[in-house]
């Protein structure tokens, strides 16, 4: 698909309206306990949140891609009132208990779907109107953002079985969203290896190869080489140390190809849980 053909389509949207470019923002996730627990990581997300209806409009629609959304072909969530997920075990009751009613927005995610393309064919996103909703890896950053659960959300799923340069194309696709009021949040993990995790471990330690994959990711987004993004596992050891399944990584491919290679990255909650979790954050706004 064109871009002039891109354009064209998000014109034609009705159930968004035109407004300045939104800022994307690529959320570190870290321990679904983040969603309750007091601390630095969630401290942040409710500032970030904090910012929008002052320095940003409120978004007309959060569209969150979550490293936790696996799917066959590439899905949009369409159902009214999408269910809180919690697609974890082994945690305390206390989040088990947590909800986020945030409503869906049907209408959009239509339009969105017939905007968009399955990366490397014609067809249209698919629509989801009953298996998924909101999973940990959306609600557990957009609960802290947004706690008043008012702002529509839809999530997009990735096809995990392909390569990581359809997720960047797809992700390029979302760019024209920016003006239609829509926050692009990618929820993932930079590093992401649960095998070597070492609980208790101070946030400023890690492993070496967790430290210099992130610097280098670090690195490519501070110098604009998005591109080089979708190669990740040309850097060969240390990718494969950092991302022993690579689907926290995948969600920063679309939050990139959303943005200019000209728009500098601020980062944020750049540090670690237990020595192999990356919490380092992005904003482009
Ligand atoms: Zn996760």
């Amino acid at each position: 698909m064109t871009d002039t053909a891109h354009a064209t389509a998000v014109d034609s949207f009705k159930s968004l309206r035109k407004t300045a470019k939104m800022p994307v923002i690529f959320l570190g996730h870290g321990s679904p306990m983040n969603a309750i627990d007091d601390n630095e990581y969630r401290r942040s997300w409710q500032a970030l949140g904090a910012e929008f209806g002052v320095k940003w409009p409120t978004p007309q629609l959060v569209l969150c891609v979550s490293a936790h959304w696996l799917t066959t072909g590439w899905w949009l969530t369409a159902m009214a009132r999408p269910k809180t997920i919690h697609d974890f075990g082994g945690f305390p009751k206390a989040l088990f208990d947590q909800q986020y009613p945030a409503p869906g927005f049907s209408e959009a995610a239509q339009e969105i779907s017939q905007s968009l393309r399955q990366p490397g064919s014609a067809i249209p996103l698919s629509l989801d109107l009953q298996e998924w909703g909101l999973d940990h890896g959306a609600w557990s950053v957009l609960k802290p953002m947004f706690p008043h659960a008012d702002i529509q959300v839809i999530q997009l799923s990735m096809d995990y079985s392909r390569p990581p340069a359809e997720h960047y194309a797809l992700g390029q696709q979302l760019k024209g969203l920016r003006e239609r009021g829509v926050l692009i949040v990618g929820s993932g993990n930079i590093v992401h290896n649960l095998r070597t995790m070492q609980f208790g471990a101070p946030s400023n330690q890690a492993y070496d190869w967790a430290l210099e994959f992130d610097q280098t990711i670090a690195d490519y987004l501070q110098t604009g080489k998005l591109d080089a993004l979708q190669d990740f596992q040309a850097l060969g050891a240390i990718a494969q140390q950092a991302h022993p399944t690579h689907e926290h990584f995948l969600p920063l491919l679309y939050a990139a190809g959303a943005v200019d290679t000209n728009e500098a990255p601020q980062f944020f909650n750049a540090s670690f849980q237990a020595a192999s979790i990356s919490m380092r954050s992005v904003l482009w706004a």
